[in-house]
């Protein structure tokens, strides 16, 4: 049997993104969006800056790409300003014995992940995890026809597996957020869902607003296999091969 292409998202199936960076990202986000919205040397009030963002996360999937559509924002700058941290490794939490697991688990592995390149080839080395990868697909490798298509892209993952040269069904996407596994299974990507810091997600937490999380993370039919931690991913092997 050929051996699987492995398909990695970085923040929270990795590591646990939800403890200090994102909050980090968060806020720097705000403040430049409050720079970029607002007028005659004001920033623009919190509102505006939330009501934006929520706007063009839901229509384009991501702030970014609203702000290079609508404000002539330059992408490199957007993303620099956004992962500004004062110390990035004392931010940084996983899981012990990854290094282990990447090493057990059989076939190539890329990650693939909507951060930028600098930060998250920081976070993979703090982690001690860039050697167990062949390549590494950070936001600005993902460009179809010239424009900026990060997951939950079909055509930028058409454009990996051509490149690949190998059927949709000998890889596998690990991630932590469905809208990405969902466009993957469609085009006939294996698919696993890690959990595991969902519970740590302040989104999922508004969505749920008191309830059990449980519903929340029911198996959606485009998911393979659920796991709570990548630690499991042999546990899975027979099946996501088949
Ligand atoms: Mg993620």
């Amino acid at each position: 049997m050929p051996q699987p292409i492995w398909l990695f998202d970085l923040d929270n199936t990795l590591h646990n993104a939800s403890h200090a960076i994102f909050p980090a990202i968060n806020a720097n986000m705000n403040a430049y969006l409050a720079r970029v919205l607002g007028s005659d040397g004001k920033p623009a009030d919190t509102e505006r800056v939330n009501a934006v963002r929520l706007d063009y996360w839901k229509r384009y999937g991501a702030t970014l790409l609203g702000m290079v559509l609508h404000h002539d924002v330059r992408m490199d700058d957007f993303l620099h300003e956004a992962h500004r941290f004062d110390d990035l490794p004392a931010m940084i939490r996983a899981e012990r014995g990854l290094g282990r697991l990447l090493e057990r688990l059989p076939g190539r592995k890329i990650l693939l992940t909507n951060a930028p390149l600098r930060y998250s080839r920081d976070v993979m080395r703090h982690l001690g995890l860039h050697k167990h990868f062949a390549q590494h697909i950070s936001i600005e490798g993902m460009h179809v026809h010239r424009r900026l298509r990060p997951k939950p892209s079909k055509a930028m993952l058409r454009k990996l597996l051509a490149k690949e040269g190998v059927p949709a069904g000998r890889c596998i996407l690990v991630e932590d957020t469905t809208d990405n596994l969902k466009a993957a299974r469609a085009l006939g990507v294996r698919t696993v869902w890690v959990t595991g810091y969902l519970a740590s997600s302040p989104n999922l937490k508004l969505l749920a607003g008191g309830r059990p999380l449980r519903r929340f993370t029911k198996r959606p039919t485009y998911v393979d296999v659920k796991v709570q931690s990548v630690r499991q991913l042999p546990d899975y092997l027979a099946r996501l091969r088949r």
